[in-house]
């Protein structure tokens, strides 16, 4: 059975947390001199939408108009929300809060996203890798499950998976988080160009699953870092407890909320990058170097190759850069391309179609 308490660090159960002076007094009106912020306002004028931005106030620890927006946009409520400076804070986070460092293990399946084993190695914590299923990029079940120790804190799952661009089987997902008592954490970066739908309902039957999502690739708000970690409350809670307690600046929440209204215009983006990964996917797949385009359910293609240095190298001289995964294993020759506008993938189509 899982069970919160067991799979906490201690010294996070135990955390009092920082208590910010907004967090003392909630009003929005009076004279504010609890926090030692600069009284007369801020040398730079900003005004977003017409509205003036009080840069010289510290943001709202917990994001509420964000999450707001977020909950009719997710459909689950705030408490189930956690807002970090991108995702790969969450990342962070998640380690802080179940991995003792020099002690706790997690596995992870290569070849996926590389912030995974970056922040294990960071926390000092070990990395199990059980790579995916040659080719067909799938989760290896059973090894997995095998390969969990007593120390085994956390089993990262990427779908769609960086860089392959594939779905994970979800009854695959779901009979490894039925088989841990630890945390599983799916992450659905690519989520919006998926032709699946989210893991967010199954939230209500695992107690130990957390997704993760960003607003860095389908939204087009990477600059911003802002990344969204959901999950059952009690784990949320220990997110927000560890996180320095003004992790969004308030021009990132300011900015947030108003590119959350404009939804039309990613839904729109997001059919255009699903046809033009379609239509990029079945012409280069006829070009004569290229062995193999895997399908993709993400915002890019991998693409093997008989030589992806070489054509990586003559991309670059054409100013046009793209990924070489050619090193990583299991992706050998291979390249990733990200779906750029139709402009843009036009002009790519056409150098790899002079390309001798
Ligand atoms: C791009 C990406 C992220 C996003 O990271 P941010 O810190 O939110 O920009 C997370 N996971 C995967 C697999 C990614 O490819």
């Amino acid at each position: 059975m899982f069970d919160l308490n067991n799979i906490l660090r201690e010294n996070i159960k135990k955390l009092v947390p920082y208590s910010s002076a907004r967090d003392e007094y909630k009003g929005t009106e009076g004279i504010f001199l609890d926090a030692n912020e600069n009284a007369f306002g801020s040398p730079l004028l900003l005004e977003i939408e017409g509205q003036e931005l009080n840069l010289n106030r510290y943001p709202d620890t917990l994001q509420i108009a964000v999450k707001e927006k977020l909950r009719k946009i997710k459909g689950l409520p705030i408490e189930n929300i956690f807002l970090g400076n991108g995702s790969d804070e969450a990342i962070d986070i998640i380690f802080r809060a179940f991995c003792n460092p020099g002690k706790d293990n997690v596995i992870i399946c290569p070849p996926t996203y590389g912030m995974y084993e970056v922040s294990a190695n960071i926390n000092d914590v070990q990395c199990i890798k059980v790579p995916l299923l040659p080719e067909t990029f799938q989760l290896n079940t059973d090894a997995i499950i095998k390969a969990i120790t007593e120390n085994t804190k956390l089993i990262f799952i990427c779908s769609p998976n960086n860089p392959t661009g594939s779905e994970i089987s979800s009854d695959a997902v779901k009979k490894i988080i039925e088989n841990f008592n630890g945390i599983v954490v799916i992450d659905e970066a690519y989520i919006n160009f998926a032709s699946y739908r989210t893991f967010i309902p199954e939230l209500l039957n695992y107690p130990n699953l957390v997704i993760l999502q960003t607003l860095s690739k389908a939204w087009g708000l990477a600059g911003l870092r802002v990344g969204m970690a959901f999950a059952s409350q009690p784990i949320i809670d220990v997110f927000n407890k560890i996180k320095p307690p003004y992790n969004i600046s308030i021009v990132s929440q300011k900015l947030v909320t108003g590119a959350l209204d404009n939804i039309e215009q990613v839904n729109h983006w997001i059919k255009v990058v699903v046809a033009e990964r379609k239509q990029l996917t079945e012409e280069i797949s006829k070009l004569p170097f290229v062995v193999h385009v895997y399908p993709s359910e993400a915002s890019f293609i991998l693409v093997k190759t008989i030589d992806a240095k070489r054509i990586y190298n003559y991309l670059v001289e054409n100013q046009i850069v793209i990924r070489d995964r050619s090193k990583v294993e299991m992706c050998e020759g291979c390249l990733r391309i990200t779906i750029g506008t139709p402009e843009e993938n036009m002009q790519v189509l056409k150098k790899l179609k002079e390309y001798k």
